[in-house]
């Protein structure tokens, strides 16, 4: 079979990226197909999905859609160990699967099509039209035309480098995470709060942490996300499965539990984002062009951010008073070059080269610290607050090195 359709867009990748920009620009009525390599949302449920309350809003997210909700954050090192807690609730671990699966639901009821187990493979111009061909699971082949490609594959970023094209540079990190069933009053130690676990013994090179999911069903999510990178002190560590099951065994002394589900995926953020974002009417969105934030994995919120970024260039472009995309790279450079980069700064220090001393004294200065300014660290980046723990000289030296950074990219960007 060989069907020709033509589309104002065509997404490639349901991710949390790729369904909110179909969805903005199918409520906007333009016509709209979005593509998906699995047959199901619950084939790649891959993400821990925590995120702050200001996802939910800001989006227009249902409750269904919700895990579990947190008004706790906990840090656990090798040494000690701190909560901060709020009266009311800070954020909510979502349900992946359910997430997308809803956002994709939206684009379908704005009039748009969603087509699930069809793999991009390739795009060319011909005639003046952009084509685009992809197989569906089981062979077929189909052809698509379209006025503009959105690259929103995620890590694979398979639009936008072909084989042909030469990757940037990536830091990598890998996570893997179990879904598992616990008894009532084990569920309960750890019902609305979101556990972070630094320190060497628990997951040198990364971090591992423990997050609430459906209280109905008693279920957690266990997982452990490692950087590929050389730590200046630890030469070797165990697998990745050692861990999760250090967790379960040392950390939470579970005695039953029933595995649901086992999954997993990689991070590539491009160091200096010099990932492409677009390439004439090809434009790329979420982790294809590394809105995921270094420091503490959080990808969700910025994605379908940026999918919003995206979407008004993509609208104005469809609407003839854009010819490049040009000012989207820029906006989106700006609004995450300075941020990114300080945070992955942190992140390489932290889980590349701090001694676990150094971390326990870390979190030590961090319980002086309320609940509020907590959320501004993890969620809002903004650091301020760490810096008046550092003594004087590193708060100056520090400040110098924000200031030569911010001077660098407001000189490019702008
Ligand atoms: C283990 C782990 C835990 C995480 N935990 C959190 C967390 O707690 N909170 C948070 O905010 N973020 C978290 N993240 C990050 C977050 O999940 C990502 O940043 C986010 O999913 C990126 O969204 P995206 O739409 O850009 O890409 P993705 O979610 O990666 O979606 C890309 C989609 O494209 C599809 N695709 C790829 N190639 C093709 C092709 N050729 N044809 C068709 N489809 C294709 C893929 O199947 C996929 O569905 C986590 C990530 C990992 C790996």
């Amino acid at each position: 079979m060989n069907s020709i359709n033509h589309f104002n867009v065509v997404v490639i990748g349901a991710g949390p990226a790729g369904c909110q920009c179909a969805r903005t620009l199918a409520k906007l009525g333009y016509k709209i197909l979005l593509l998906e390599q699995h047959e199901t949302f619950q084939k790649n449920d891959f993400s821990s999905a925590a995120t702050p309350q200001e996802t939910l809003d800001k989006f227009n997210l249902p409750e269904t859609v919700v895990g579990s909700y947190w008004q706790k954050i906990s840090i656990v090192t090798t040494n000690i160990n701190h909560t901060w807690a709020s009266p009311k609730t800070l954020g909510a671990v979502l349900n992946f699967a359910k997430l997308r699966e809803f956002l994709a639901g939206e684009v379908k009821n704005y009039g748009g099509q969603v087509w699930m187990g069809c793999r991009y493979t390739e795009h060319f111009q011909e005639n003046g039209k952009t084509i685009v061909e992809m197989r569906r699971f089981g062979g077929d082949k189909l052809t698509v035309t379209t006025e503009v490609l959105v690259d929103a594959t995620g890590p694979a970023r398979a639009v936008m480098y072909d084989k042909k094209n030469s990757k940037p540079q990536f830091l990598t990190a890998a996570g893997i995470e179990y879904l598992i069933e616990v008894e009532g009053r084990e569920y309960d130690k750890y019902a609305n709060d979101l556990i972070f676990f630094l320190g060497h013994k628990w997951m040198p090179k990364g971090y591992s942490w423990i997050f609430p999911m459906e209280s109905a069903q008693q279920r957690l999510k266990i997982g452990v996300a490692r950087f590929n990178l050389e730590h200046k002190q630890i030469v070797e560590t165990k697998s990745m499965r050692w861990y999760l099951e250090l967790l379960i065994q040392d950390y939470m002394k579970l005695e039953k539990y029933k595995l649901i589900d086992t999954h997993g995926s990689t991070v590539k953020y491009s160091v200096g984002l010099k990932d492409i974002y677009y390439q004439d009417n090809v434009i790329a969105i979420g982790d294809a062009v590394s809105t995921i934030n270094m420091l503490g994995g959080e990808g969700i919120r910025h994605g379908m951010e940026n999918a919003e970024i995206a979407s008004k260039y993509i609208k104005r472009y469809l609407d003839k008073h854009l010819f490049s995309f040009r000012p989207y790279q820029r906006e989106m450079q700006i609004r995450y070059a300075i941020k990114w980069n300080i945070s992955e700064q942190m992140g390489r220090r932290r889980y590349m080269q701090d001694s676990d001393e150094l971390i326990d004294k870390g979190v030590k200065y961090l319980k002086s610290l309320t609940v509020e300014d907590m959320m501004k660290i993890l969620f809002e980046y903004n650091f301020q607050k760490l810096y008046k723990g550092l003594g004087k000289y590193i708060q100056r030296k520090l400040k110098l090195v924000w200031q030569q950074i911010n001077n660098f990219f407001m000189a490019k960007f702008s």
